[in-house]
């Protein structure tokens, strides 16, 4: 299936692209399912369960975002600014044997991927990282963000504006910042250290 909804392009062809009639994603002939519509389109199940799955349209992103999804410059390292807000690291059983081989990429795992939360605040000394960057010792937020990202070892390929930008973009339109944000305005850190979430576990740890 192919995304978004366009014509026809070359007909009687199991690899003719065809448009769903329901929810017009982009689909090959060959997916369609036995039987026809009143008006004898061919019917799908992969996009849209023929009509029964409607998913809201896809929400514009929030400037400034929106604007440097268009800029090439951006568009590369836009995992690094992914990384740069996010609240979790990602944990997994990672088989290296597969990795760092020959042919095309690959990351294998072994059973779950799950997300590591750690505590709000750091343990005694330790920098701050993920979502505790959004509670803790936010007056110099800018840099515990890249610190934490490089390990002070390189430096960002954008500008310090462009992450503030988007610091600011998340705490006006991401309610799990807002809640951060707010538990840092709230509680009195010195007098009362907040709950440990869950178990945080520093082995095999990674970025998402
Ligand atoms: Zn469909």
């Amino acid at each position: 299936m192919l995304q978004s909804g366009k014509k026809k392009v070359e007909a009687n062809d199991k690899w003719e692209i065809l448009s769903c009639p329901s929810c017009h994603a982009l689909v090959w002939a060959a997916e369609a399912v036995g039987g026809h519509s009143s008006r004898g389109e061919k019917q799908f199940t992969i996009c849209c369960q023929q009509g029964r799955v409607r998913l809201p349209p896809v929400r514009e992103a929030p400037s400034p975002l929106r604007e440097l999804l268009e800029s090439k410059k951006f568009r590369p390292h836009i995992r690094v600014a992914n990384s740069l807000l996010a609240f979790i690291s990602m944990g997994a059983q990672v088989d290296h044997s597969v990795t760092g081989t020959q042919g095309p990429f690959t990351f294998q795992v072994h059973g779950q991927i799950i997300h590591r939360i750690g505590s709000l605040l750091p343990e005694d000394g330790a920098p701050s990282e993920y979502l505790q960057l959004y509670i803790f010792d936010t007056d110099n937020e800018l840099e515990n963000r890249k610190r934490a990202l490089t390990q002070g070892s390189s430096s960002l390929a954008f500008d310090d504006s462009v992450i503030i930008q988007l610091i600011d973009m998340m705490d006006k339109h991401n309610h799990l910042a807002k809640t951060f944000r707010h538990d840092r305005d709230s509680v009195t850190y010195e007098a009362e250290r907040p709950p440990i979430l869950f178990q945080y576990r520093r082995r095999g740890k990674g970025l998402v």
